[in-house]
């Protein structure tokens, strides 16, 4: 279903060149969940973005359902990302004053969906996601793990064949992570999607058929699940001290402007989660 071959990204800002992703290969199938881990500044987020032709690679090719993404017209790449792709960002990116309900529609209404049949269909997932009773609220009148549970929401009442979720537990405390988690699970058996799923968290990890870990832009490993329960957790110890990293790039991620997500959160402090 995606293919990627020797993607290579590099930033060349004022500064020096950033290889945010530099020569990764991977490959993921219909219905499979790939839990996706690393340092901060690995370059996660530049592989989702990447993968959700949101940004074009520098060499090395993306291909879903057999078509390269880099051969798409504009057009068809916006098609691509609003009916395939069901993209969980790493700060939600709703819009201010609308009601969450409206908020979750809005990515089928750009589809194309009347206002009325995408509320419809949202509304569902919005109850799956326990947010039935919060639907008149604005994003201000949401907590940071409420807005995350709308983007999640929005993300899946698409059905999307592929998901791509940054980090989508780390505003949530464990009983509604773990909700979310089993509910991403489903998804991908149920509608036979293929899920990307960039995390810290293990548990979340946990509902994976296959674990990869970025590092400066590389794949430094990527084994199926079965192979490494003895040695479970053990990467993912590693990121938890990486987490504290986080605070210097939360600027960048637009995460410090709406306060989003608190990296002392995603560091393993409660606070800020609800
Ligand atoms: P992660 O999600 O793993 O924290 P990112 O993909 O956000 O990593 O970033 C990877 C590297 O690329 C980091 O060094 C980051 O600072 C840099 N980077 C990310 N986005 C940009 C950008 N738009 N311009 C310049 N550098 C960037
Ligand atoms: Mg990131």
């Amino acid at each position: 279903m995606l293919e990627l071959e020797h993607v290579v990204k590099h930033y060349r800002g004022a500064g020096e060149e950033v290889r945010a992703v530099d020569g990764v290969s991977l490959r993921l199938a219909a219905g499979e969940r790939l839990a996706l881990h690393g340092p901060s500044g690995s370059g996660k987020t530049t592989l989702l973005l990447l993968v959700a032709a949101l940004l074009a690679p520098d060499s090395g090719s993306i291909r879903f359902q057999g078509r390269d993404l880099g051969r798409l017209s504009t057009g068809e790449a916006a098609d691509y990302l609003h009916r395939d792709v069901g993209f969980v960002y790493q700060s939600p990116q709703l819009m201010a004053r609308v009601p969450a309900l409206e908020n979750a529609a809005l990515k089928l209404v750009l589809g194309g969906m009347g206002a009325g049949a995408a509320q419809e269909r949202v509304r569902p997932w919005l109850s799956r996601v326990g947010l039935d009773g919060s639907l008149r609220r604005t994003p201000e009148q949401l907590s940071a793990g409420e807005r995350q549970r709308v983007a999640i929401a929005r993300a899946l009442a698409g059905e999307p064949a592929l998901v791509l979720a940054d980090e989508p537990t780390g505003t949530l405390d464990s009983a509604r992570s773990h909700e979310i988690v089993r509910l991403l699970h489903d998804y991908a058996r149920d509608r036979a999607a293929a899920v990307l799923l960039v995390t810290h968290d293990l548990e979340a990890a946990a509902i994976a058929d296959r674990r990869c870990t970025l590092r400066d832009g590389r794949l430094v490993d990527g084994h199926p699940r079965r192979h490494t329960q003895s040695g479970e957790g053990h990467d993912t110890d590693r990121d938890d001290h990486d987490a504290g990293r986080d605070s210097q790039s939360a600027g960048r991620d637009g995460q410090g402007a709406g306060g989003v997500i608190r990296s002392s959160a995603r560091a393993g402090g409660r606070d800020g989660r609800d």
